[in-house]
């Protein structure tokens, strides 16, 4: 997506390295991910994404959930069931052991990289001891599934904090951690959350058209719209 960003910049005669101007870039934290945050500071681009967790490290939310409650719970469609944290299994790096809530000792299955390219254990239970275990419907997302032919047991996963490298997500929370990056983060839900109301205002609620390029079709049409109308109320000013 960058890419074309910068390449319509060429085409439009705008600018040959949007980038090099030291605009700034922001997304959400669907973008989140390694070789995203690896892609921006290889090129040098001023970007600020924030992982699912910021908000967390942010002591001025500190009190959210407690007066809001989780977001989760607003969702009316989220069927996913939260089952007893890796946090309460204990897991002990120096001898590479780890015993689950209920006291058992459990398997190591192996050590690699997680999705994120960092060095993680895996754990997981035997499954003729879950499947006898009181908590088993709490520890378990689906605990159905134990009585299933080669069914494994409950499984979890933890990084070794003192041996993992410092990764390119790790540059990126300090970014988004920043004075700095909270203001710039902060900024972006009045610039770009608008045009998604804006657009759904319109009737862009869902797509009329199945297809990619038909798809993109329609939402370029809609975005022809809303920019057209952004240029008829706004068009003085910026000029
Ligand atoms: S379900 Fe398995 S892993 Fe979870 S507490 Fe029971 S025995 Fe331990």
């Amino acid at each position: 997506m960058l890419k074309t960003i910068n390449e319509r910049y060429q085409q439009l005669a705008i600018n040959e390295d949007i980038y090099e101007t030291g605009i700034i870039i922001t997304a959400d934290t669907g973008f989140a991910d390694e070789p995203n945050m690896q892609y921006l500071n290889e090129n040098n681009i001023n970007g600020y994404v924030p992982d699912n967790q910021f908000r967390k490290r942010d002591e001025k939310f500190a009190t959210q959930i407690e007066k809001h409650g989780k977001r989760s719970d607003h969702r009316k469609n989220s069927n996913a069931k939260s089952v007893i944290p890796s946090s309460e299994f204990r897991y002990d790096p120096t001898d590479n052991t780890c015993c689950c809530p209920e006291g058992h000792s459990m398997t190591c299955k192996k050590k690699g990289e997680n999705q994120r390219g960092i060095e993680t254990v895996f754990f997981h239970c035997k499954a003729s001891i879950c499947k006898t275990c009181p908590r088993i419907n709490t520890c378990m997302r689906n605990p159905e599934a134990i009585h299933k032919r080669n069914a494994i047991g409950r499984q979890v996963s933890f990084i070794n904090e003192e041996k993992r490298k410092p990764t390119y997500t790790d540059w990126m929370k300090e970014r988004i951690d920043s004075d700095e990056g909270k203001l710039i983060y902060g900024h972006r839900m009045s610039v770009i959350e608008p045009v998604f109301g804006n657009l759904s205002n319109k009737g862009l609620t869902t797509f009329s058209l199945r297809g990619k390029t038909k798809v993109q079709n329609q939402f370029k049409l809609y975005c022809l719209v809303h920019n057209i109308e952004k240029i008829k109320n706004y068009g003085k000013i910026a000029a």
